[in-house]
């Protein structure tokens, strides 16, 4: 399995922030991980372009249907046409802003198959779930409402992301973490069987250079989804650096 390093420009970035991907690319020019920018649909296109093969990229959301009237949505397929290989979907953001429920974001991940797209699919606990016990049963709904029964490692990117720990500095200790990630992994077992060991699993909410080699160390985690530290070269390109050497 190849490790992942996720970047979420969520609604960030300008042309201009496309310098941030060619100091990144030269900095890292043959990382070990994957490594993985979603910026806003807007630069897709020119990211690609940019990019031109040393990064993978990928859209933040996509509708269910594949075309029609849907003003201001996007498809996968429009998303694979401008250069994405993956989709985000079920963020804790959309899920709060936008009202996605677990069946919206599992028929998302159907058209994200189907138009050749790998999805990460999030899933996390908000601090009042935390606090009164709740978390590992939380992720398991959201497990069994958004993961298509057709996931396979090939199609499915798992990331936990604790909703209180995004964009706040704050992490779970590490192992909180490491708990969830094995029971999402026994639970993927559950369900997929011995494909399950494949899924990549990806740990977010304040991934930073500081705390970075300490979580890929944990067992079970394949990664990060990672925000605002995605967006400047140096911070990514170290994230990147202790994903290679876990
Ligand atoms: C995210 O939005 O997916 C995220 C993890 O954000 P941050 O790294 O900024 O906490």
């Amino acid at each position: 399995m190849r490790k992942l390093a996720a970047g979420n420009w969520k609604m960030n970035g300008l042309s201009a922030q496309l310098a941030e991907v060619a100091a990144l690319i030269a900095a890292h020019p043959q990382p070990r991980s994957e490594v993985l920018l979603c910026p806003p649909a807007t630069l897709l296109a020119p990211m690609a372009q940019a990019a031109a093969g040393r990064i993978a990229l990928g859209g933040q959301d996509c509708h269910p249907n594949s075309s029609g009237a849907h003003t201001g949505d996007i498809s996968a397929a429009m998303l694979a046409d401008a250069g994405a290989a993956f989709v985000i979907l079920g963020h804790s953001e959309r899920r709060a802003d936008h009202g996605e429920t677990d069946a919206l974001v599992r028929a998302k991940a159907g058209a994200a198959a189907k138009a050749g797209l790998v999805a990460i699919i999030c899933v996390g606990e908000t601090e009042a779930q935390r606090d009164a016990g709740e978390t590992l049963a939380v992720i398991a709904g959201q497990l069994a409402g958004s993961v298509p029964d057709a996931a396979s490692p090939q199609t499915t990117v798992i990331a936990y992301e604790p909703v209180w720990a995004i964009g706040t500095g704050r992490t779970p200790t590490l192992p909180e973490i490491a708990e969830v990630h094995a029971d999402i992994r026994a639970r993927l077992t559950a369900r997929f069987g011995a494909a399950a060991s494949g899924f990549r699993l990806l740990y977010g909410g304040s991934v930073k250079p500081s705390n970075a080699a300490a979580i890929f160390a944990l067992p079970d985690v394949d990664g990060a989804l990672v925000g605002g530290a995605s967006l400047k070269a140096a911070d990514f390109g170290a994230i990147i650096a202790a994903l290679d050497a876990a």
